[in-house]
């Protein structure tokens, strides 16, 4: 046997061994940023190292330092795991290295992508015509979002901003509620926009914009050029903005309506929480994740736009030797992202789709929201403890005590290592923070870790 399928072969037994440990092991990992730095960090190998003892060598180094959020105990931030299907077709992306630029890089890459992204849109219920730019994450399907709009809205006032970029430019307001995630604030300096150009919604009380605010900003100042950024799923508290209303506003004032819907879009795809996003399809621009809900291993995100002419025109390059940039050509690839060369992102999101089909997606949805329920459930009925927020989706927020405390239970949770789970500071109180996102996760785990919390407590 070569080298190569004799450490290929034993590369799978170490993934599989270690993913099966997953459900019964510790979370938090034992080795520290510096320790596993310190098992590694040397001088330039001098000369070559044989296969097997590269692999023998990071193996070593870094599984002290793996965190378990593969597995079914990792409720920090908003972390998917990656479902077996979805695990297979990532690893053959890599043997197949293809470079997913355009279809004559790989037509197998593209193609793939044409199919993936139209099980998207008719899972997210989305507009079946809607173009579907395969990114690293919703920080870049942001990005891609609101370039097309920052083209749109400036083409539409007599601006080229891609011939003359924003010097001179009429200002673009964009209007955005006071809880957006902050890779919002990120793209609109990456777009050279500025963080001035955002006008913040005050939002309700649990995180969603006030769309009557929205109403009367967007009647003020009228006929400037304006994007809306809504927001489907709140990092703290799962909330999404009311999308009827936010759809209904940003049309009468002839504005471009952004969603960021890094994991609330998912809500669309059960029938039992699909009324959160409703009025979602009349959006102009979505940004979803594939890494956190639908549990496609990193880095997978969707930038989606309802106007496919509009996003590859902010997006889209060329140049004489780009084989298949011809013109009449389908757009497809690197049209619709801000990169060139490109890792073949569709593979992992079809076969994500492939094996859990229409029904496991919503059961996937359903089930993660029932499991934060119990989680909220069984919190509330610990003397002392609170849940701070109405628990609609995949999102919980606890109260164990005031800061001192909460930062107290943060740190004995994560010690302990049955569970991982992060903090957040929300309407002025330090709050513990669950978030159920992983395909593995199961009513037992959840028992056994709010047994980890109380007694951490
Ligand atoms: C996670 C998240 C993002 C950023 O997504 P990445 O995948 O980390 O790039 C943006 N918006 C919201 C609401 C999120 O939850």
């Amino acid at each position: 046997m070569s080298d190569l399928r004799h450490e290929l072969r034993r590369a799978a037994e170490l993934v599989a061994d270690y993913r099966e440990r997953l459900p019964a092991a510790r979370v938090t990992p034992l080795a520290s940023r510096a320790e596993v730095r310190g098992a590694l960090d040397r001088e330039v190998p001098g000369a070559p190292t044989p296969l097997a003892q590269v692999l023998d060598e990071l193996v070593a180094a870094a599984t002290p330092g793996l965190m378990a959020s593969a597995g079914p105990r990792y409720f920090g931030f908003v972390v998917g795991g990656s479902l077996d299907a979805a695990l297979i077709a990532d690893v053959l992306t890599a043997g197949w290295d293809q470079n997913a630029y355009n279809g004559a890089l790989s037509p197998a890459a593209i193609a793939v992508e044409d199919v993936a992204g139209r099980w998207l849109k008719e899972l997210l219920g989305l507009p079946a015509s809607a173009s579907v730019g395969f990114v690293t994450g919703a920080q870049g399907a942001n990005t891609v979002g609101l370039a097309a709009a920052r083209w749109w809205v400036l083409q539409q006032a007599g601006w080229d901003v891609g011939r003359d970029g924003l010097f001179g430019a009429p200002p673009v307001r964009v209007l955005v509620g006071a809880e957006r995630h902050g890779t919002i604030d990120r793209t609109l300096r990456l777009l050279g926009l500025g963080e001035r150009a955002i006008e913040q919604v005050p939002a309700l009380p649990n995180g969603a914009m006030n769309t009557d605010a929205l109403a009367v900003a967007l009647k003020r100042e009228a006929g400037r050029p304006t994007i809306v950024c809504a927001q489907a799923g709140n990092v703290n508290t799962g909330a999404c903005d009311n999308l009827v209303a936010v759809a209904d506003a940003a049309r009468a004032a002839k504005a471009w309506l952004h969603v960021d819907g890094a994991f609330g879009l998912w809500a669309a795809a059960s029938p039992r929480t699909r009324h959160l996003v409703e009025g979602i399809e009349r959006a102009d621009s979505w940004a979803c994740d594939g890494h956190k809900w639908l549990n496609v291993p990193y880095d997978s995100g969707y930038g989606i736009c309802a106007h496919p002419d509009v996003h590859a025109t902010a997006l889209a390059y060329t140049a004489a030797y780009l084989t298949g940039q011809v013109a009449g050509r389908e757009y497809g690839g690197g049209d619709f992202v801000a990169e060139s060369s490109r890792r073949a992102r569709g593979f992992a999101t079809w076969a994500a789709i492939r094996s859990l089909g229409r029904s496991g997606v919503a059961e996937l949805v359903e089930s993660s929201c029932a499991l934060a329920r119990r989680f909220a459930d069984r919190l509330r009925a610990i003397d002392g403890v609170s849940i701070a927020n109405d628990v609609v989706l995949n999102q919980v927020l606890v109260c164990v005590g005031d800061e001192e405390m909460t930062n107290r239970v943060e740190r004995s949770v994560q010690d302990d290592g049955t569970l991982w789970l992060g903090s957040t500071t929300w309407r002025g109180r330090r709050l513990l923070r669950i978030s159920v996102s992983n395909w593995s996760t199961t009513e037992e785990d959840v028992d056994r870790c709010v047994e980890a919390i109380a007694r951490a407590r």
